[in-house]
């Protein structure tokens, strides 16, 4: 019987790692798919307290795992396929193994959904982003495209309007779904443009993205247009399909239901980062979350255990 098991390697997971291990919890995480989660999609990290030279989003991960080893962690680099987590006792199937565990922490971040159209995946980190606060300051006087119409996209949009010289909000249809605040600053602000009714096709460059090929969707026509880098904000998924009818969503944001200490509607266990938080999405807050899912965990083991806490004087 483990005592803790964490799903993720993201900021969330492995900060709640470092924790659980330092708290002697011997924890085993289990790494995922994509190791080190979404904050490996970034280049440079220049907002993370602590690096004031910046830091790559892939160094950052192995900093962490490193970190979170060094106290004890067991990383398992293998994909969950199954769990149940309505018991005191929770099970955890990987490819190749079962576990058993007092407590699971659930770490497995959040998927920006893709547009799915050619030179998307092929120019990742190389002018299409899907993180303003990540790479904003790098189209410094520059012309970037959004994509979407929603509360992201606009709010996004105007973050960019710091750095960029023009930003084109590019959108399906031919109106925002965003919040009427976000909508009308968006609508007035000088250096946006709003490019209605109209999807992207392909995304072309050579080093880097400079251009895209649009299609107007109620014409049909197509067009060339220039371009420095793209940002997409066309939605996340939370990565919550493994606890499809054992953990409670949030209804609109489809996010991880949890109190304000990490705790899920099943007792013992805890969901921390992006999977739980439709709005920050932040490594900083993903780590500080995790922190949080640990310091409930250790209590959690220390309550099944008898054990009490002394008294604070
Ligand atoms: P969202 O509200 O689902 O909006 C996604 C946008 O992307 C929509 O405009 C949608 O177009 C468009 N879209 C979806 N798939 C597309 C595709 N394949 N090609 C082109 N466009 C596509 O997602 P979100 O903006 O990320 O927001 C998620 C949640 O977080 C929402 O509840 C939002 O309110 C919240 N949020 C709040 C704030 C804030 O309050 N400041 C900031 C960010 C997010 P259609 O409109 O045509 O469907």
């Amino acid at each position: 019987m483990e005592n803790v098991i964490i799903i993720g390697s993201g900021p969330a997971g492995l900060t709640a790692a470092i924790y659980a291990a330092r708290a002697n919890l011997k924890p085993i995480l289990i790494a995922g798919m994509e190791r080190g989660g979404q904050v490996t999609l970034t280049n440079d990290l220049e907002n993370y307290p602590g690096f004031p030279d910046g830091l790559g989003g892939f160094e950052m991960y192995q900093l962490f795992e490193k970190q979170a080893q060094k106290f004890g962690t067991e990383v398992v680099y293998d994909v969950v396929t199954e769990v149940d987590l309505t018991g005191e006792v929770k099970t955890v199937k990987t490819s190749d193994k079962e576990y058993q565990s007092k407590v699971v922490i659930i770490a497995t971040g959040s998927t920006p959904k893709k547009l799915d159209v050619p030179g998307e995946k092929e120019f990742t980190g190389k002018g299409v982003s899907y993180c303003a606060t990540c790479d904003g300051f790098f189209f410094t006087d520059k012309h970037v495209a959004v994509i979407g119409g929603g509360n992201s996209a606009i709010d996004e949009g105007l973050f960019l309007t710091r750095f960029a010289k023009k930003v084109s909000i590019i959108h399906r249809r031919d109106q925002l779904r965003a919040d009427a605040i976000l909508r009308d600053r968006a609508l007035n602000h000088e250096k946006i443009e709003l490019i209605w009714d109209t999807v992207v096709e392909e995304i072309k460059g050579k080093e880097s993205v400079s251009e895209l090929v649009l299609k107007n969707v109620k014409t049909n026509e197509t067009s060339t247009f220039p371009i420095d880098g793209i940002f997409i904000f066309i939605g996340h998924y939370p990565n919550v399909d493994l606890f499809d009818g054992q953990i409670d969503l949030e209804s609109d944001t489809n996010t991880i239901k949890t109190n304000h200490r990490t705790h899920t509607n099943q007792t013992g266990v805890f969901a921390c980062g992006d999977v739980q938080d439709s709005i920050y999405r932040q490594a900083i807050t993903a780590a500080g979350s995790g922190c949080q899912a640990a310091m409930e965990a250790e209590k959690y083991v220390a309550e099944l255990e008898g054990k009490v806490y002394p008294a604070k004087k």
